[in-house]
């Protein structure tokens, strides 16, 4: 049953949209049968920005990607892209959107140069045109040389910048990319990185790339976090970790009762109201909360409390703070980890 849309919901955020945001969301929901993939999602993408949307398994990332790029049509609410209304007008909006996607979407017994165009035909390019524009994007993601090779025999990173070649081929003003890393090593990850800047700056391209990796999320220049399908906060990197106030510090416990006793007799001893959202929290075994001068209070707490502390730890705050703030649990539970979603991934997981 398609959610309908609620005007109010449009009204409010259509007046937080510039005109110019090639990307705008009002109340965007997504359902598959009875499970809510999309919770009435609102915001904008402004012009020449890496917007980030940052999220664990299962947040909704690869839903959204889908709806974008026209694969699926909304249960409810309305996204545009430079106007163009997704679910509507969907052939318009796939001539301004290039689109890369999570699993590879190459031919590897082809060449390089037979995969481009290829794509070059389903846009209706052709000819000379098609020849320059193989040219253009072969040499952006500097391959000019490898455009005879069969894509098989190309590094995995390599094959990653044939992508972003094949999504770049008919020049669109948006770029989609969902997790787009994904299996590379950490040199090729921070390379494809460097591809997107490179766009943004030397071609006004519009960036929306999906990521489950906080380091990822910090080179964008905004972005969405995502948690089950709604979405938890908006901002800069920088201005979200300023959202918390002062370090984050941890103290870790034998047990998440040991951890529940010693957050309660903590908030006894010490002035928490103080703190305003600093209040201890416990997640499994640990206590976590956030204090202006930490290291001062570590040691407070460690003479208040001598051998209930196993471990302790101050940081300045991280993206990850900012999500256990907003959701009150850490981005990966013990079912889904950072590791384990590596390999499902690896393995060709997912939903693509
Ligand atoms: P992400 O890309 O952030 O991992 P997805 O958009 O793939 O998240 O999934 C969001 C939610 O929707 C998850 O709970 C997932 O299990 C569910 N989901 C995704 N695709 C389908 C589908 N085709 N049918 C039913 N549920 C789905
Ligand atoms: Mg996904």
């Amino acid at each position: 049953m398609p959610t309908m849309l609620e005007p109010d919901a449009v009204a409010s955020t259509a007046s937080t949209a510039h005109p110019e945001d090639p990307i705008v969301l009002s109340s965007l929901t997504h359902d598959y049968g009875t499970r809510l993939a999309l919770d009435h999602l609102s915001f904008s993408v402004a012009p020449a920005q890496i917007f980030g949307l940052l999220g664990p398994n299962g947040s909704g990332k690869t839903t959204l990607f889908r709806i974008l790029s026209t694969l699926m049509v909304p249960s409810g609410g309305v996204a545009t892209i430079r106007g163009f209304d997704v679910a509507k007008e969907p052939g318009q909006v796939r001539q301004q959107i290039g689109i890369v996607f999570q699993a590879r979407s190459l031919d590897i017994k082809l060449t390089v140069e037979e995969n481009l165009r290829h794509a070059g035909h389903l846009y209706g390019l052709s000819g000379k045109h098609l020849r320059g524009r193989i040219a253009d994007v072969l040499q952006r993601v500097a391959l000019t040389d490898r455009a005879r090779d069969y894509v098989e025999t190309l590094s995995g990173g390599m094959q990653r910048r044939v992508e972003l070649a094949k999504g770049l081929i008919h020049s669109p003003a948006v770029l989609l990319l969902d997790e787009p890393t994904t299996g590379l090593d950490p040199g090729a990850r921070l390379d494809l990185w460097q591809y997107l800047r490179m766009l943004r700056d030397e071609e006004g391209v519009t960036v929306l790339v999906t990521t489950h990796m906080m380091e990822e999320a910090e080179y964008c220049d905004r972005l969405a976090i995502l948690s089950e399908g709604k979405l938890v906060a908006l901002g800069s990197p920088e201005e979200l970790k300023s959202t918390i106030g002062g370090d984050v510090v941890l103290f870790e416990t034998d047990s998440e009762t040991a951890a529940q006793s010693l957050a309660a007799r903590m908030a006894g001893r010490f002035d928490m109201a103080a703190l305003g959202n600093g209040a201890p929290a416990v997640l499994g075994n640990t206590v976590r909360l956030e204090r202006e001068n930490g290291h001062r209070f570590l040691t407070a707490v460690l003479d208040a409390f001598p051998g209930e502390v196993r471990g302790v730890s101050v940081s300045r705050p991280r993206l990850e703070d900012v999500f256990i703030q907003r959701t009150g649990h850490r981005f990966w539970t013990e079912k889904t980890d950072a590791s384990e979603t590596q390999r499902d991934h690896e393995k060709g997981g997912g939903h693509d």
